[in-house]
């Protein structure tokens, strides 16, 4: 036992002194604009509750409503106790938002990352990813054992390059251990979780039409936001119909918890079949499903267009407010200060947010920290991202703003920062 607890520590220790060790701080109000830690309020830009939906009554509502009619826990695997109705009401209306087929759910994004890249791709197979690829997308790839292949963040040329020497190799005239040619699998994100910029998706599905590959597409970050009534990039670009597989999770904007795969019935057939993170988890609170429904129906609805207005509203805001003032760390190591700087750093350079992630790229692990914590000193509540989420030395500043957030919310933060 000693010698178990000495080598946790020396580990503890090395994360510490990496800049890169973590803790909770516990929250003792709902998610929203301003919550409440150790009784003082924070202004909070932290959260993918991008609609203000996690605390929304008619979600509520029907979360008590599954609450009273189904109970709390689901019993077991959707496979082995049967499959009750609210996981299918959810699963008919996430197919029809999304305009495919059908739909399956899984308890977590993270979940239904590993149980669709697992499901499709095996050793034999490829897997060609963006750099900037969400975590879960990389342990899915890890776990299939197929080849993987990164390229540059959305670098459509190298993506060319990739795809024309996976074909090289692989010529698909002999089969494989499992009796048919390899699969070629391109996985990227809409909107990239760290970065806040878009996938060229148009480009992409040119790209896996020309050699054949399939492509899996992550909306975690555009469900909900972009598209009409919020369906995501994919329906914005016109291009819906075009991806084998599309993915989101219903954590973010959509306000409860879960996650989700859209595409043909037979995809959905084959995932019920093959996905172990589906087949050996019991099922997650029935009340989550109803929630995430109730979530989809606002997103559709007249009230759904509002918020996405409003947000937008609120994006520019803030893209203007930290386009003026920047935050740089002082030389001495002290606490950060915050100082009137251009934002010559940012890697997009736009003059137009892509979406409601405004990351402020620090660099060093250190850096981010002191400049966090300087904000919390002042009443605002944003996290330092740093390695493994993003690579080392990109350590930063991620923003994210809702429809919750009202104009003077962001005007009292620019008073506290500037
Ligand atoms: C958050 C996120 C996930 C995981 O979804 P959860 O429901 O939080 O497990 C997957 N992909 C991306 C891009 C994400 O940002």
């Amino acid at each position: 036992m000693a010698d178990f607890e000495r080598e946790l520590n020396d580990e503890l220790s090395i994360i510490r002194k990496q800049q890169l060790h973590r803790e909770l701080r516990q929250i003792d109000s709902p998610q929203g604009p301003r919550i409440q830690i150790e009784g003082r309020e924070f202004l909070n830009f932290s959260s993918n509750d991008y609609l203000g939906l996690a605390n929304h009554p008619a979600l509520k509502e029907a979360a008590i409503r599954a609450l009273a009619r189904y109970g709390t826990g689901a019993g077991a695997s959707r496979l082995i106790c049967g499959s009750l109705a609210p996981f299918h009401e959810l699963e008919e209306a996430l197919a029809a938002f999304k305009r495919r087929e059908a739909a399956l759910t899984f308890s977590t994004g993270y979940a239904t990352a590993l149980a669709a890249i697992c499901s499709l791709l095996g050793k034999d197979d490829v897997i060609v990813l963006d750099r900037l690829v969400h975590a879960s997308i990389v342990d899915g790839a890890r776990l299939s054992g197929a080849r993987l292949q990164v390229f540059p963040h959305n670098d459509l040329d190298a993506l060319d390059r990739v795809l024309r020497k996976t074909q090289a190799r692989t010529p698909g005239s002999r089969g494989s251990a499992a009796n048919r040619p390899p699969r070629v699998l391109i996985a990227t994100e809409s909107v990239f979780s760290m970065d806040g910029d878009r996938a060229p998706l148009r480009q992409l599905v040119e790209l896996k039409d020309k050699y054949g590959a399939w492509l899996m597409v992550d909306e975690a970050h555009a469900t909900g936001i972009l598209g009409t009534a919020g369906r995501g990039l994919a329906e914005a670009e016109g291009v819906q119909g075009q991806i084998e597989i599309q993915m989101g999770t219903l954590g973010k904007a959509v306000g409860a918890s879960g996650g989700f795969i859209c595409g043909s019935k037979r995809l959905i057939e084959l995932l019920i079949n093959r996905a172990r993170s589906f087949i050996f988890s019991t099922a997650p609170v029935p009340a989550a499903a109803a929630a995430a429904t109730a979530g989809l129906r606002v997103i559709q609805s007249e009230t759904g267009d509002d918020l996405r207005t409003c947000l937008w509203d609120r994006i520019a805001q803030l893209h203007s407010i930290l386009g003026r003032w920047a935050i740089q760390p002082q030389a001495n190591g002290a606490a950060g200060t915050p100082l009137p700087h251009p934002l010559a750093a940012q890697r997009s350079g736009t003059s137009q947010a892509a979406s409601a992630i405004l990351p402020l790229l620090i660099g060093e692990e250190s850096a981010a920290l002191q400049i966090a914590s300087t904000l919390r000193e002042r009443g605002v509540y944003v996290p330092a991202i740093r390695y493994p989420t993003v690579a080392h030395g990109e350590a930063r500043l991620r923003f994210t703003v809702t429809a919750a957030h009202g104009k003077d919310d962001l005007r009292e933060f620019q008073q506290r920062v500037v």
